[in-house]
């Protein structure tokens, strides 16, 4: 299997592992594979009864074809046990991975969870960045190589980065976060890490400030070339392709014959989770609806109701209580149109080049518009919807008081608007992102006591912690980094 951008006007096909470690493709787009594998009926039957890590195996090495097979089995092995996963709830089992629970069986259709968040950051993101973690030891000690993971976090990212990173061997992380902005909670989860290889720096700034940061020194390309600087953003196509599986776990668990649908609502912000559903759905799995959810920042919502893509300034950027989802530009959605408009690289570029120019693109069809695409949407199954912050209060009222359960805002959002979604006869799947643990301010507001905690996480903003605070200055940031890479 070769790899392609989606500007792919000049670069070549590569490898699995040669993307591995990188971020953007030389000329700015996205690496997808060259065409999407399928899976057969038979295939699909045959799975029904693989353990989570079994099921990964058979789906990666249809991706991750220039790695040994007996190699990839150890990988997903390793990365996909109840020991990792750990955090499942009461009535739950945690060798599921991401276990499922039906919600309700009304007369609107069945409504199911799938856990995705039981993992050591309480985050999905673990998800995919547990065996990124696991891939990226694999293939640096075969070449003999090492990488300093460079990025900034507002939260979600850099707690799940630093848990899969922390202890590999060839591996430091050097994670940059607004200081004394981040829930006392996220802080602890990151601060409270001790590996040697994990380098936590508080900017004294704001979530943009870390982020031109990350973006001057990686800028100055001898600098990041000597460093060994690399990324592990939401664009790696190893942790979109990490995440395809369990939306086959998902329904592979909620179906007994492959003749059943399912839809999925999806919590979105930089589309990177939604876009391995459309991946899965591109490989045969019987999805109906693929129904992005946004909170108050709508880019996506808006583009899947109207075909316009209009990315937000900085000033418009809401901060909500789902912020995992405050994006303003979703940096995965590129993958999508590329697939929209028939894997034309030439459009891509030229569609992308009027995002960086002028915020945006226009797909309606509409006189003076720069394309007709949007009307082929329904056809990748589709849907969206948008939630606020008062929606997610009542979802997490409601779903506690006729469910039993507590969710976090994310999925609150999720919830909200799957309902809006749902068909008879197709079980709706919304994917949870995250513990309410995480968000317990919101959780307070909504029900009026604490989130619980798991084991293990009780009195975690007591640990010490290990950080420096630094002010957001580029020559003393390449400094701090030459100093602990000893590169
Ligand atoms: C990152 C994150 C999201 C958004 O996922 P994308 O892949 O960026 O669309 C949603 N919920 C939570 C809790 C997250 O951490």
């Amino acid at each position: 299997m070769q790899y392609v951008s989606t500007r792919a006007v000049t670069t070549g096909a590569q490898p699995f592992s040669d993307i591995l470690l990188g971020g953007l493709a030389p000329d700015g787009g996205l690496y997808l594979p060259i065409s999407y594998p399928q899976v057969s009926g038979a295939e699909l039957s045959a799975w029904r009864d693989l353990s989570y890590a079994d099921l990964a195996f058979e789906i990666l090495k249809k991706f991750a074809t220039d790695i040994a097979h007996a190699d990839l089995k150890a990988l997903t092995q390793k990365t996909y046990t109840s020991a990792v996963y750990r955090n499942a709830r009461e009535g739950e089992k945690a060798s599921d991975i991401t276990p499922l629970r039906v919600l309700d069986k009304g007369a609107a259709g069945t409504l199911i969870l799938q856990a995705l968040s039981n993992g050591p950051s309480l985050a999905f993101k673990d998800m995919a960045m547990q065996l990124l973690g696991n891939l990226f030891e694999y293939t640096l000690a075969k070449r003999n190589a090492e990488l300093n993971i460079f990025g900034a976090t507002s939260g979600d990212t850099g707690s799940a980065a630093e848990y899969a990173m922390r202890g590999k061997e060839g591996i430091r992380v050097f994670m940059l976060s607004p200081h004394k902005k981040m829930s006392a909670f996220q802080s602890a989860q990151m601060f409270s890490l001790q590996d040697p290889n994990i380098f936590n720096i508080a900017v004294e700034g704001v979530f943009d400030d870390c982020q031109d940061l990350v973006k001057a020194v990686s800028n100055d390309l001898p600098f990041k070339a000597a460093q060994k600087i690399g990324t592990v953003n939401s664009i790696n196509w190893a942790r979109v392709v990490a995440q395809v599986v369990y939306y086959f776990r998902g329904y592979l668990r909620a179906t007994s014959d492959n003749a059943q649908m399912v839809s999925f609502t999806v919590p979105s912000g930089n589309f990177g989770n939604i876009c391995a559903g459309h991946i899965a759905r591109m490989m045969g799995l019987p999805i109906d609806k693929l129904v992005a959810a946004t909170n108050e920042n709508d880019v996506l919502d808006e583009f899947f109701r109207t075909g316009v893509y209009r990315v937000r300034k900085a000033g418009e950027t809401y901060h909500t209580s789902s912020p995992s989802m405050d994006i303003s530009k979703a940096s995965n959605f590129e993958r999508f149109v590329y697939d929209l408009v028939g894997r034309d690289a030439v459009r891509v570029r030229a569609l992308f080049q009027k995002v960086e120019s002028g915020g945006g693109f226009d797909l309606s069809g509409k006189p003076g518009s720069d394309g007709d695409e949007f009307k082929l949407v329904a056809r990748y199954g589709f849907k969206s919807g948008k939630s606020t912050h008062q929606d997610r209060l009542n979802t997490i009222r409601d779903v506690a008081d006729d469910f039993g359960i507590v969710i976090d805002t994310h999925t609150a959002d999720g919830i909200k608007v799957a309902r809006e979604n749902m068909t008879p006869g197709v079980p709706m799947i919304v994917l949870e992102t995250a513990l309410a643990a995480k968000f317990n301010e919101t959780i307070l507001d909504a029900l009026g006591v604490d989130a619980v905690r798991p084991a293990g996480f009780e009195n975690i903003e007591d640990l010490p912690q290990k950080f420096v605070v630094m002010a957001p200055d580029v020559a003393q940031m390449k400094a701090y980094i030459a100093a602990n890479t000893g590169l």
